[in-house]
């Protein structure tokens, strides 16, 4: 049997149009006009992953929402229950840059942490 997914590369602006093939257990790629290319369609055909960026709500804080990062990618399939996890929490003001805000989300084995600083607000 043979399966064929198409992904955009997105490694560089080029934006090449990779194709990926596997076919007995071999996985070949074509449209990449270089080795990363064949990387990223390699890797996107087996476990898609994605960093993580959203915002979080903070209490007391100068603003309303803290912008949060993944430390590293998070699996594709599990992007919509990382962010319900984030968007249903709020976080005690103040904060520091770096800061982790929920550790292993969703067992993925990633922190993610605050993306800047947030000083509590005066009263
Ligand atoms: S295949 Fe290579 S040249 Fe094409 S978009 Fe990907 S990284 Fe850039």
């Amino acid at each position: 049997m043979i399966m064929t997914k198409e992904f955009i590369c997105i490694v560089c602006p080029n934006s090449c149009r990779l194709t990926v093939t596997e076919e007995g257990g071999e996985i070949t790629v074509s449209g990449n006009e270089c080795r990363r290319g064949k990387k990223h369609g390699i890797h996107e055909y087996r476990e898609p992953t994605r960093m993580l960026t959203t915002t979080v709500a903070v209490r007391g804080g100068t603003l309303p929402r803290l912008p949060v990062i993944s430390r590293e990618e998070v699996p594709r399939t599990l992007l919509g229950r990382c962010l319900e996890t984030l968007y249903r929490m709020e976080v005690q003001a103040p904060l520091r840059s770096g800061d982790i805000i929920v550790k292993n989300i969703c067992d993925t084995g990633v922190d993610v942490i605050a993306s800047r600083s947030m000083n509590r607000k005066e009263v």
